[in-house]
């Protein structure tokens, strides 16, 4: 179903979506996770289905994300964006797009004309991320951009500007912040359950055998933190609520050979406000998926906590037991709820640079020997 809506009414809601957005933000990053998760039960303003065009058509858009889009209730997969002619075929007729939704890297500013597209999804190598999210907010479409959401703060910047500018919303493909017992182990940590918490181990990593693609040239945005250490980083931020002071870092390499720009595995260390200490490591060396909290009364993990089906938390009281859902569905529905209907995001741009920030801290510190860096 479409909105008709004259273009002075569609500027004026645009601008009203944006006020409730950024005020709404706030109080829900401060607010329990499980707030935000009530928007997929409630009646939403209209019953739009909410257009997404997938831009870069590889591993993610095709193993995760368009299959979720299949699960759906409040978004679609209505157009794709591709450089590879062979892909717009085999995605028009599994996906029944129509040719007019169809995108490449060249004429995909014209996507601001198109109106079944509300939504554009950056899938591509991190370091286009920030290109593209800034023309689709030109062509006047909300923006959910794959993480990490830069190679720099400054990009970071650049891309939450646009979107304020062209008056569309921005958010991130944390798909963990968007299930249920991740959401659950946030709480724990954060309303103290078993007291403060005190440390947090955490180690996500997966063995990478070939060099040569994206995800080990610098360049492109690749290395462990950035792909897979950030999950790490993430489930220690949310965990204490707080953001950390410092950073310590080292970074290793037992296959030079396949690593050549970037490390194999970084290891790093964080210091938070309250005192608490996070351990953490992200690496292409070893499959690796636990985090452990301990408090001052207690203690509780998550095995595996950042694949994509699977999640299991355990608490001194026993096993956390969530009804388990499709990842990427629950994310990009309520995504497109809080696009829509102007509710607050849970995710924002502002939560990718923090993350951003403190990579380069990691970063810093590797370069200077472990040198502990302020996080600013
Ligand atoms: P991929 O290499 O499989 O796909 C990248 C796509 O970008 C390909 O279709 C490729 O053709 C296209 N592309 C366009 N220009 C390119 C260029 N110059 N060089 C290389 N590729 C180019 O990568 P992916 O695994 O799909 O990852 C894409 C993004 O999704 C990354 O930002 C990654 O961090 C993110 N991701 C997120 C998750 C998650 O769980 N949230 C999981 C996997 C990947």
């Amino acid at each position: 179903m479409k909105i008709n809506q004259s273009s002075s009414t569609k500027k004026h809601s645009r601008r009203d979506f944006i006020k409730q957005l950024s005020a709404g933000a706030a109080s829900l990053a401060l607010s329990s996770p499980l707030i935000g998760s009530s928007l997929l039960n409630k009646k939403t303003k209209s019953d739009k289905k909410m257009g997404i065009a997938l831009v870069g058509l590889g591993y993610y858009s095709r193993d995760l994300l368009a299959p979720a889009l299949q699960e759906t209730k409040e978004c679609y997969l209505a157009g794709i964006v591709t450089g590879t002619p062979s892909k717009e075929e085999t995605w028009s007729e599994k996906y029944n797009i129509p040719q007019k939704n169809i995108y490449n890297y060249e004429n995909f500013d014209e996507i601001a004309d198109n109106d079944d597209i509300d939504i554009i999804y950056i899938v591509l190598p991190n370091s286009m991320h920030a290109e593209y999210t800034i023309r689709a907010a030109k062509a006047g479409k909300h923006v959910i951009c794959e993480k990490p959401m830069a190679l720099n703060a400054r990009e970071c910047e650049e891309m939450i500007k646009a979107c304020e500018n062209n008056k569309v919303g921005l958010s991130l493909g944390y798909r963990m912040q968007f299930e249920r017992t991740t959401q659950e182990i946030i709480r724990l940590g954060r309303d103290e359950v078993y007291g403060k918490v005190k440390l947090i181990n955490g180690a996500a990593g997966f063995r990478m055998n070939r060099g040569g693609a994206w995800r080990t040239i610098k360049a492109m945005g690749g290395g462990p933190m950035e792909d897979i250490g950030i999950y790490a980083l993430q489930a220690a931020r949310l965990v204490t609520g707080e953001e950390p002071l410092s950073v310590t870092a080292q970074a290793y390499n037992s296959r030079p050979e396949i690593f050549k720009e970037v490390p194999e595995s970084v290891s790093f260390q964080l210091l938070f406000p309250g005192g608490t200490i996070a351990s953490l490591a992200g690496s292409f060396g070893i499959f690796t998926t636990d985090l452990f909290v301990t408090a001052e009364d207690g203690w509780f993990n998550l095995q595996p906590f950042w694949t994509y089906t699977g999640i299991k938390g355990t608490t001194p009281d026993g096993p956390l037991s969530f009804p388990e859902r499709n990842q990427q569905a629950v994310q990009m529905d309520e995504m497109a709820v809080s696009f829509r209907d102007g509710k607050p995001l849970r995710v924002t741009g502002i939560e990718g640079l923090k993350d951003v920030k403190i990579i380069k801290a990691v970063e810093e510190s590797i370069s200077g020997g472990g040198k502990q860096v302020r996080i600013i």
